[in-house]
């Protein structure tokens, strides 16, 4: 479902350039649960985000379903991003002002899917929330929240328009030990039940080990 080919990114630093990616090649069948690993620094963030559509290689190609993602206008590129693609990420980017339901429900209010009616919006929302074992916490705001139950609001809201891929960009990554279990054990649980495709980036061996195969980067490269 999702193939990037020679994928290179750079850095103009001042005079310098950085060669942060040096030609990598990946790709991930519907249905996978991948995860890159390496240390911090190693281009992992910047990879997640070219694959989802957020950040234009330098050189190389991304394709989603067959179509080149960064050959899409802006508009179909946000449609697609909006309804096939759900991001989580470490420091969660919850709107602290909205209640636990209210961000939950962000994304079916925005693009085609916003003329739904608010009520199946609601309980859209609302079974997502209680597949991730929050529905005591609907009227909570984010900031009332432990950091295990933010990331659990967070993957609620990328996954209640019902994505094909969820790309998670260290999402244990703020979180104690017993916390980060429960959300990889939830990510799990969305690929076996849903079939969603998962791609977790991060610098831990033993969430690494979670997946179904792990790409190791290293100087820029994928082994
Ligand atoms: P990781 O996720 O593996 O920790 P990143 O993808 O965040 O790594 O960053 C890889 C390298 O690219 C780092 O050296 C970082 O400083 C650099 N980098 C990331 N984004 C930018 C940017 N917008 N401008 C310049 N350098 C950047």
């Amino acid at each position: 479902m999702l193939e990037a080919k020679n994928i290179r990114k750079g850095y103009k630093n001042g005079v310098k350039e950085l060669h942060v990616l040096k030609g990598i090649d990946i790709k991930v069948e519907e249905g996978e649960f991948i995860s890159v690993f390496g240390p911090s620094g190693a281009g992992k963030s910047t990879l997640l985000h070219i694959l989802g559509g957020l950040d234009r290689p330098t050189d190389g190609t991304v394709f989603l379903d067959g179509k080149d993602i960064y050959k899409l206008s802006e508009k179909e590129k946000a449609w697609t991003r909006n309804t096939k693609i759900g991001f989580v990420f470490q420091f969660y980017h919850l709107l602290p002002d909205f209640t636990v339901l209210e961000n939950v429900m962000m994304p079916l209010c925005i693009g085609k899917k916003g003329v739904g009616e608010e009520g199946q919006k609601k309980s859209r929302a609302k079974d997502i929330l209680d597949l991730v074992a929050l529905t005591d916490r609907l009227d909570h705001k984010p900031p009332q929240l432990s950091g295990g139950e933010k990331q659990r609001v967070a993957i609620a809201r990328a996954v209640v328009n019902r994505p094909r891929l969820l790309l998670c960009d260290e999402p244990t990554g703020n979180l104690d030990s017993e916390s980060g279990k429960q959300i990889i054990e939830l990510l799990d649980e969305l690929n076996k039940k849903n079939r969603t495709t998962v791609i977790v980036v991060t610098h831990e061996e033993k969430i690494a080990q979670r997946a179904d195969r792990v790409f190791r980067i290293k100087d820029g490269k994928i082994y």
